[in-house]
């Protein structure tokens, strides 16, 4: 039941179809968003609309994929499906993809659709992780050439690897995968940017193989509010094992402490206390009791 946005109309949540030949269900070609809706102080907000809708068009825009719609139509499009299907907490799907008016990689003058859903999807994690720590393993699956040059779109192909690892991940007894890049420095989870403590200093892979994590910047944030040093930089795997502390972060895994990688113990092995401190500011921040 409920509403889905597409291409600028309401439509009963079973209307929302796309055909068989739709084009990116066949190459994968287009672009997504993960936002998030939560019950905060002042009624339901969501959390960084503007930087998830800034992205969605820097994605199209690497994609060389047209927009259709303005940022606001999109911004828009995301409140009214929050409302519309009268969600208090929520998960946003906004997807661009392209229709079905032609096949093969040289098809011209296919539709840009875009459609945005929202479903109420309260806990990606179970609360005891948030509080213990996951599972890592380290994947066989890297981000790949394409994943990395365009590593800046939140692109529907990019994920085929995340899902391989992720996959192989849980196959193997862990909860998360830990993707490393072509030359095996540490990336990111699959669908989360890694957080390491070393020193009582922050560390996170730059921007160069992954993707430009929303929760991610907002973190860096925070720890700097907090007095911590800060550096964005290439981190080796067995440096995640002599972390201090570990954590991921994303929309939908929040901050998530990292226990135990390749099966072995990081820091005292459940959630240190600067991960606390910062997962303590997010959760604060989502529920609007922090300045945003
Ligand atoms: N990396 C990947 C591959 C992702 O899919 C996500 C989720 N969008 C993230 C990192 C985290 O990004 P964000 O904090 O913006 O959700």
């Amino acid at each position: 039941d409920g509403v889905i946005w597409l291409d600028g109309e309401m439509v009963p949540w079973r209307e929302a179809k796309t055909h068989v030949l739709t084009h990116t269900l066949h190459y994968g070609l287009g672009c997504f968003e993960g936002v998030r809706a939560y019950n905060a102080e002042n009624g339901t907000s969501i959390f960084r609309l503007k930087e998830h809708t800034d992205r969605l068009f820097n994605s199209a825009h690497i994609l060389n994929m047209k927009m259709p719609f303005t940022k606001d139509e999109i911004n828009e499009a995301q409140r009214a499906a929050v409302r519309e299907n009268n969600l208090e907490e929520a998960y946003l799907r906004p997807m661009v993809f392209l229709g079905s008016e032609g096949m093969g990689l040289r098809a011209e003058n296919l539709k840009v659709h875009v459609m945005v859903a929202a479903w109420s999807w309260p806990s990606y994690m179970s609360p005891e992780a948030k509080e213990l720590g996951i599972k890592v393993r380290t994947s066989s699956y890297t981000r790949h050439h394409v994943n990395i040059t365009m590593c800046k779109a939140k692109a529907n192909g990019n994920y085929i690897n995340s899902m391989l690892a992720l996959n192989e991940a849980i196959s193997g007894g862990a909860e998360e995968a830990l993707l490393l890049d072509n030359e095996g420095y540490v990336a990111e989870g699959s669908g989360e940017n890694i957080f390491i403590v070393r020193n009582g200093e922050l560390h996170t892979p730059e921007l160069t193989s992954c993707l430009a994590g929303i929760t991610r910047a907002t973190i860096i944030d925070f720890a700097k509010d907090l007095g911590l040093v800060v550096k964005e930089r290439r981190i080796t795997r067995d440096e995640v094992y002599i972390a201090e502390e570990a954590f991921f972060t994303g929309t939908a895994a929040e901050v998530l402490p990292i226990r135990e990688l390749d099966g072995r113990q990081i820091g005292e092995g459940k959630r240190g206390p600067i991960t606390e401190k910062l997962q303590q500011m997010y959760f604060d921040a989502v529920k609007g009791k922090l300045a945003q």
